[in-house]
């Protein structure tokens, strides 16, 4: 008999338990997606057995996908309701993305790297998230034809806050972004009201860099 969906259903369980509720994480439509998003399936075959583990893990091209509590964390600070349209930056393994769709209407990704996003479109298209759609282009100007967004996250660290990704923001929206140097970034969560932008610092994180015009150079 074939137990493996019980294994990572299993393994599912484990993390949501003791990386995600044991940290402080109460958001229902949070747990349930992360509950249920195949994150062995974003990974290299390598990697299956470490899919659920408390870390990152390395995706090809030198980038990595997120500790799970980090995608649970950043995904809670969106106050996401089900209704909304969300913008990703750094659309990488997939994973990130996979938890946003079983959660809101519709998610547009951006990937800057050619490799990873043909590999992850094709991954999409074969597990059948028909609620994201992708793009291959630079993350830092946003996607203004499709804007404005309820919520943008940014899963690469950048040295400043992109100009157009507030833009491209709705009014009550909010934005979730790792922002400092090239090594350690603080994680800011942006919030756009009719009196103006406010920015709150929810504490240290470590991501790979956000390469582009409005990001880290080359
Ligand atoms: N959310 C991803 C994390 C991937 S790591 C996941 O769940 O796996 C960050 C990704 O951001 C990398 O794939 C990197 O190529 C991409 N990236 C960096 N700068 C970017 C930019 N300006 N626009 C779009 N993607 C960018």
């Amino acid at each position: 008999m074939n137990d493996e969906p019980n294994k990572f259903a299993r393994w599912r369980r484990e993390m949501v338990e003791n990386q995600i509720i044991a940290r402080g994480v109460t958001d229902p439509l949070v747990i349930r997606a992360m509950t249920q998003a195949p994150r062995h399936l974003f990974v290299s075959e390598a990697m299956v057995d470490s899919a659920y583990g408390d870390f990152p893990l390395p995706i090809g091209e030198g980038q990595t996908i997120s500790q799970p509590f980090i995608i649970a964390e950043m995904t809670q600070r969106l106050e996401l309701t089900g209704f909304e349209r969300v913008l990703e930056i750094g659309t990488g393994s997939g994973y990130q993305a996979a938890v946003l769709s079983q959660i809101v209407y519709k998610v547009y990704t951006i990937e800057r790297n050619n490799t990873l996003f043909l590999q992850t479109r094709k991954l999409f298209d074969r597990l059948k998230y028909h609620n994201i759609v992708t793009r291959y282009s630079d993350g830092t100007q946003g996607w203004k034809q499709e804007g404005p967004f309820d919520a943008i996250i940014v899963t690469a660290g950048g040295n400043q806050i992109p100009a157009p990704l507030v833009e491209q923001l709705a009014m009550g929206g909010r934005l979730v972004m790792p922002v400092g140097g090239h090594h350690s970034q603080e994680l800011l969560k942006v919030e756009k009201t009719e009196n103006g932008i406010t920015t709150t610092n929810l504490g240290g994180c470590r991501f790979v860099k956000l390469i582009g015009q409005h990001g880290w150079p080359e």
